[in-house]
């Protein structure tokens, strides 16, 4: 949450009073954030950069729209019905805000889809277990698949382990750390355990305990081993067998599940345009990703990276404001099991890649205390500094380090462009991440605000600047 001054610091009333106190050189009261003193080279930017921020944090349609993509459509698993019908409201949507150019740009993309599932103990007493199948996972035969159980809590103890994994099916039982170190083992893991003979993987969910909320993601089988059926269990289920084969208490486990991998299926990023009055050709490219894991509409990860990206171009265009430069939002498909949506603007738009000025994704979601990244040359990065600088006001620290996204990734590395990230505090994110429980009823709609004042920020001094910014 926010603190009491980064809050009120938010609130356009109490902003345009301290602004009223300041042209009449009136001093700040003690209690409020000061604005500081803009570099000479931001020129007429600070100003235009503040007409956004404000525009940003006295409306609440970015939640709104939020609340509307996730109630309407619900989960959006690329190849389903609901992500085509959701890019279809989109460009729609976007066509109504006053954006240029909006349209699809068509790719084909990996169509899993779950069926059903479940998990059951079968010794020592029968009982139901919370599950969901990981993304990619083949699925059981019909009746399942009935094994013991072997617990083990890391790849290490995996190999030392190896004689007595055939057979079995294998828990990685491995306590979250961070996603980056953690997520190896519901990436990898099945094929490790599935090289020593394991006839079917678990795997602790990839994130900090919740309330019995299992986290789904994508897997990789590896060439040359036998695909193994694979789903993740929360916390609390993961620490009962655990429990039980330490008083060394036999465990045997039924899965089921129907999952099964469909031929390609047709999806599209959105599209969308600020066209630039001096340079249309010169892009600021922004975006999130619009699929979601299929257990919840996916509002944090990432409806709401869409969202506050859309937003920055939305005001923009609210506002009657035309930079010098294009400001470009897509809403990027698949990214969660085949960043074919990244892979595909990569290749669509391959002969311009160099003309990407910057390029900013949103796909950490927006809790507080949310930050914004740039990764680039010095120069360059004193610069956005100078723009982030300008939001401390409303509650943004100095610029960090970490920016880019996996959507960005592609053509930022064709076009060799700086790239930025709009994260939110990644403690509560994974919280819920790719569970039940990534519904928008989680989300602020001041941190959402906020977020999109800081994209539309960055996105505006890119786009306005005199000169690209240096690469
Ligand atoms: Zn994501």
């Amino acid at each position: 949450m926010p603190t009491r001054r980064q809050f009120l610091a938010t609130v356009p009333a109490i902003a345009a009073a301290e602004r009223g106190r300041a042209a009449r050189g009136q001093s700040q009261p003690a209690t409020s954030v000061a604005q500081p003193a803009a570099p000479a080279w931001l020129g007429s930017i600070s100003a235009d950069i503040m007409r956004l921020v404000e525009a940003s944090l006295a409306t609440s349609r970015g939640w709104d729209r939020l609340a509307e993509l996730c109630d309407t459509f619900g989960s959006r698993l690329t190849g389903s019905r609901n992500l085509e019908l959701a890019i279809d409201w989109a460009a729609e949507a976007m066509r109504r805000d006053g954006l240029d150019r909006v349209r699809l740009q068509p790719t084909r993309a990996p169509h899993w889809v779950r069926g059903d599932e479940s998990l059951e103990l079968v010794t020592p007493a029968p009982s139901p277990l919370v599950m969901l199948g990981l993304g990619g996972s083949v699925g059981t035969p019909g009746d399942g698949i009935t094994a013991p159980l072997l617990v083990v809590r890391s790849f290490d103890e995996l190999n030392a382990r190896a004689a007595e994994a055939r057979g079995r099916i294998v828990l990685f039982d491995v306590p979250f750390t961070s996603y980056g170190q953690t997520v190896a083992y519901r990436a990898i893991g099945p094929s490790q355990a599935a090289r020593h003979g394991a006839v079917a993987a678990l795997v602790r969910s990839v994130g900090p305990i919740g309330l019995r909320t299992p986290h789904t993601g994508a897997l990789t089988y590896q060439a040359g081993v036998p695909q193994i059926p694979a789903a993740a269990i929360p916390v609390e289920d993961a620490q009962r067998l655990s429990r039980l084969l330490a008083r060394s208490v036999p465990v045997t486990l039924r899965l089921r599940m129907a999952a099964r991998t469909l031929p390609d299926a047709d999806s599209a990023n959105v599209i969308g345009e600020i066209t630039g009055r001096e340079r249309p050709e010169e892009v600021v490219l922004l975006g999130g990703h619009f699929d979601s894991w299929d257990p919840a509409g996916g509002a944090s990860d990432d409806g709401v990276g869409c969202i506050v990206t859309w937003e920055a171009a939305r005001l923009m265009a609210q506002l009657g404001m035309r930079p010098r430069r294009t400001v470009r939002v897509v809403l990027f498909t698949n990214e969660e099991n085949g960043l074919r949506g990244g892979l595909a603007y990569r290749d669509g738009f391959a002969a311009d890649a160099g003309a990407h000025v910057l390029a900013l994704e949103s796909d950490i979601g927006v809790f507080e205390p949310m930050r914004l990244g740039f990764t680039g040359n010095d120069r360059a990065r004193q610069m956005m500094a100078d723009v982030v600088d300008l939001l401390r006001p409303i509650g943004f620290p100095p610029l960090g380090p970490g920016g880019g996204g996996a959507d960005i990734g592609p053509i930022a590395q064709l076009g060799q462009t700086p790239t930025m990230a709009l994260s939110g505090d990644a403690s509560k994110y994974f919280v819920i991440h790719h569970t039940p429980a990534d519904t928008v009823e989680r989300i602020d709609p001041r941190e959402v605000a906020k977020a999109a004042a800081g994209i539309a920020a960055v996105a505006w001094a890119a786009a306005e600047m005199e000169t690209p910014l240096p690469r």
